[in-house]
């Protein structure tokens, strides 16, 4: 079956008690037993039942099952946020006195929780360039996790997975990939050598800008070493699935962060439509990005122009797709901010991956915590404008971007 075959006649499709043709919505918080033999039971993992929404959910396990087999993994826990399944997948395998590699590139946000993990001791390590040569030299006793984004946002960098796998399994490391901008549909980051791969739903996977959400998949063939791992220590007698059943048991359901059931509905139905959205996305951000690259006085970062420095990984890892994010340089904050405001179609948002075209100014909004030299680093200037592209027509958006970039002075 090809994806979007898969992703409507999936193992997961057709399952539901009632024959319903989607998994409906159990808004509930508690489910109730016969008696209290059968509760017990179900709390002792010796029948098969949900107890408490926080601890699981038929909604939820319906988009865990299909998101796990979108992936290709061992097993997936949604969470509240794409933040609470970053924080939540490196504290099950992280305690303080480890340390973790990541990219500068990255969203705001996680940089922003390496400094919080840094207070809990948990140090994390930037690489400048996540390539072997960048790597290897942080590389210590003590570092646990190798992090980063399959396609930064917004700094479009990609992650060379196979070689990265090849250096993080050499040293007995896991590789943590956040796959949010690209999607199941441009990559698979499990069946290219990543270990665990997270996503926040609340972009692509959601797609109509309607549930924060967050999902960890676990590929389930990393040999956790328990004398190095101590986080999962207790969890040894699972082998290669001690990752996730810590999760499931233990630090995810303590930290309580579960997706609540409508978000999970949301989520659902919107994966339906991933395939077709994701072309969509990428043929507008692919002529978008030509459209204005043409302008004058006007830098385009998008991976599908020619002289991108990482415009080999389109056909290499990313299935032909250069994503939905682009960002240009409008020579001033000023002159940004007059682009951004003269636009018709494109809603001043913060956020990605919405069927509607959205426009920000990272420096004043999403880097605010973020020193100059990191915001840089994750490829954002004082100029620096982030689009991420929607389904509207090609044609209207281009129209649209280069009246208010002409309107604007820029691009003379
Ligand atoms: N990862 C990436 C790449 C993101 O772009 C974002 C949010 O923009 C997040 C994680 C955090 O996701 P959430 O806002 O769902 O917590």
């Amino acid at each position: 079956m090809q994806f979007n075959t898969k992703l409507l006649h999936g193992k997961s499709i057709g399952k539901q008690a009632g024959r319903e043709i989607l998994p409906p919505i159990s808004q509930v918080s508690a489910f109730c037993y016969e008696n209290m033999e059968e509760l017990e039971k179900v709390f002792q993992h010796k029948s098969m039942g949900y107890a408490y929404t926080r601890i699981g959910n038929p909604s939820i396990s319906a988009f865990e099952q299909r998101i796990k087999e979108l992936e290709g993994g061992a097993g997936a826990v949604c969470c509240s946020s794409g933040m609470a399944a970053i924080t939540t997948a490196l504290l099950a395998v992280c305690s303080s006195g480890d340390e973790i590699i990541a990219g500068r590139g990255l969203y705001g946000g996680t940089i922003d929780l390496f400094h919080d993990l840094g207070k809990l001791g948990i140090r994390v390590v930037f690489a400048e360039e996540m390539t072997e040569e960048g790597i290897r030299p942080l590389i210590t006793e003590k570092t646990r996790v190798i992090f980063g984004e399959l396609i930064s946002n917004p700094a479009l960098k990609v992650l060379d997975i196979p070689k990265l796998a090849e250096v993080a399994h050499g040293a007995g490391i896991a590789l943590f990939v956040d796959s949010t901008t690209a999607t199941p549909y441009i990559a698979r980051p499990l069946t290219l050598g990543a270990d665990v791969v997270i996503h926040s739903t609340s972009k692509y996977l959601n797609g109509g800008g309607n549930a924060i959400g967050g999902i960890i998949v676990d590929g389930g063939k990393f040999p956790w070493n328990f004398e190095k791992y101590t986080a999962l220590a207790e969890f040894k007698k699972y082998g290669k699935a001690a990752f996730l059943v810590r999760l499931r048991t233990d630090i995810w359901e303590n930290f309580g962060c579960c997706m609540a059931p409508m978000n999970a509905f949301l989520n659902y139905i919107g994966t339906d439509t991933l395939g077709l959205r994701m072309d969509r996305i990428c043929s507008n951000a692919d002529r978008l990005a030509h459209a204005l690259n043409e302008l004058p006085g006007i830098k385009v970062n998008y991976l599908t122009l020619e002289n991108h420095p990482y415009h080999e990984y389109v056909e290499r890892e990313l299935n032909g797709f250069g994503g939905g994010i682009l960002n240009f340089r409008a020579g001033s904050k000023e002159k940004a901010f007059r682009i951004i405001n003269a636009l018709k179609y494109a809603l001043i948002a913060s956020n990605i991956g919405d069927l509607r075209t959205l426009v920000i100014h990272p420096a004043s909004t999403l880097y605010l915590h973020t020193s100059k030299e990191e915001m840089e680093a994750a490829g954002v200037y004082e100029d620096t404008v982030r689009v991420s592209v929607g389904i509207e027509d090609a044609e209207d958006l281009i129209a649209d971007f280069t009246e208010a970039i002409r309107c604007s002075g820029s691009g003379e």
